[in-house]
């Protein structure tokens, strides 16, 4: 794989064609329709990484396609077991940008958490990814093939995929929404709208954008505070989209798409842990929709912030729920290795 990557490094990655495009780049060529959705069954379906493994594809035509198309494929430089079972990889891609993802196994089930850019330019407080800045974003290919990695590593299929790797998925809207379909398609890994989900640290513009997208994929929102100064200080990087902004606009996405978003809420001792601060999160979920992710922070080196404590954790559960809030203590993975939420960073390639 290794070589034949290297001479694809500019051709097109044919898996980012849509069904009708393949089929009429392929009747152009002289081949009948249904050669479309035997090359993409191979290429999506089955993670071939070389157009010479289509064996009931015509040698002449993996040959012309092999010569404008490129099949993807990453390269691991690192790994790492947990003793839960789930493994983090870091992945490197065509010109040596590095990202980590996540395979995380559980009762004949596999999720998967990829990363839609190199780094992250949100620089929220508390995450070991927005420390380090933004390197670049993701294209569509680098986010699925890291999907297609987990997966031929735990030799299983990828039921579900969570972009809550590295980067802000929404500073990279169109590349994400390209990967949600292939990872969507049919013909591709057919893995269903509803298991597909992407977080947000609150983007308006792509919630909204995303509240019109035609497939059922699940949303989540970082929220960590709904407190507007708190959440200043703890997500700097969305400072200029308000909580009452947010609040509306998530209003607009549930009465548009009927669907339930989730919030993530990564309680932090003495600061998004008072009352106070429940408070306001109560006022905020109230009402909705929501469903409320609780997750004890996760340890980040260097990091002044401490997890509040499991006690105070079960308090919020407890308020909320009293608030007719549907809300659930979300355990971590993989924190032995780092590869819990706000874990991610280039340790290895930086
Ligand atoms: N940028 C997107 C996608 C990242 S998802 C977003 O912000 O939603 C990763 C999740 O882990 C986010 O909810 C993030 O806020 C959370 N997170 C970051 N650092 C964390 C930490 N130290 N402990 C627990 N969760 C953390």
């Amino acid at each position: 794989m290794e070589s034949n990557h290297h001479e694809t490094i500019r051709r097109k990655d044919l898996r980012t064609l849509s069904q009708r495009d393949l089929e009429k780049l392929l009747v152009d060529m002289g081949q009948p329709r249904f050669r479309a959705k035997q090359v993409m069954e191979w290429a999506l379906g089955r993670h071939v990484t070389s157009f010479d493994e289509m064996t009931n594809i015509p040698q002449g035509l993996r040959e012309s396609l092999a010569q404008s198309f490129s099949l993807g494929g990453v390269s691991e430089v690192a790994r790492q077991e947990s003793r839960d079972g789930s493994r983090k990889y870091v992945v490197s891609f065509d010109d040596g940008v590095s990202v980590e993802c996540v395979g995380m196994p559980s009762r004949g089930k596999l999720s998967v958490c990829i990363s839609t850019q190199a780094g992250c330019g949100m620089a929220c407080a508390f995450c070991a990814t927005g420390a380090h800045g933004l390197r670049r974003s993701l294209t569509s290919s680098e986010m699925v093939d890291q999907v297609t990695h987990v997966s031929d590593d735990f030799n299983t299929r990828a039921t579900s995929v969570v972009f809550m790797g590295q980067g802000e998925p929404f500073a990279n809207y169109d590349a994400t929404l390209g990967a949600l379909r292939m990872l969507n398609s049919p013909t591709g890994l057919g893995i269903g709208a509803r298991h597909l989900t992407v977080s947000t640290c609150g983007i308006i513009p792509g919630i909204r954008k995303f509240s019109k997208e035609p497939e059922q994929f699940t949303l989540a929102i970082s929220l960590h505070s709904a407190v507007q100064s708190t959440r200043n200080l703890l997500m700097p990087g969305v400072k200029r989209y308000s909580l009452l902004h947010l609040h509306e606009t998530m209003a607009d996405y549930v009465a548009a798409t009927g669907r339930r978003p989730s919030y993530e809420y990564a309680l932090i001792s003495g600061f998004n842990d008072t009352d106070n601060e429940l408070s306001a999160l109560v006022d905020f979920t109230a009402g909705t929709l929501a469903h409320v992710n609780i997750i004890r922070l996760n340890d980040v080196e260097g990091s002044k912030f401490r997890p509040s404590s499991q006690a105070r954790a079960e308090e919020f559960v407890r308020r909320l729920e009293r608030a007719g809030v549907e809300t659930t203590i979300r355990n971590s993975r993989g924190t032995d290795i780092d590869a819990a939420c706000g874990q991610l960073h280039q340790r290895v390639s930086s």
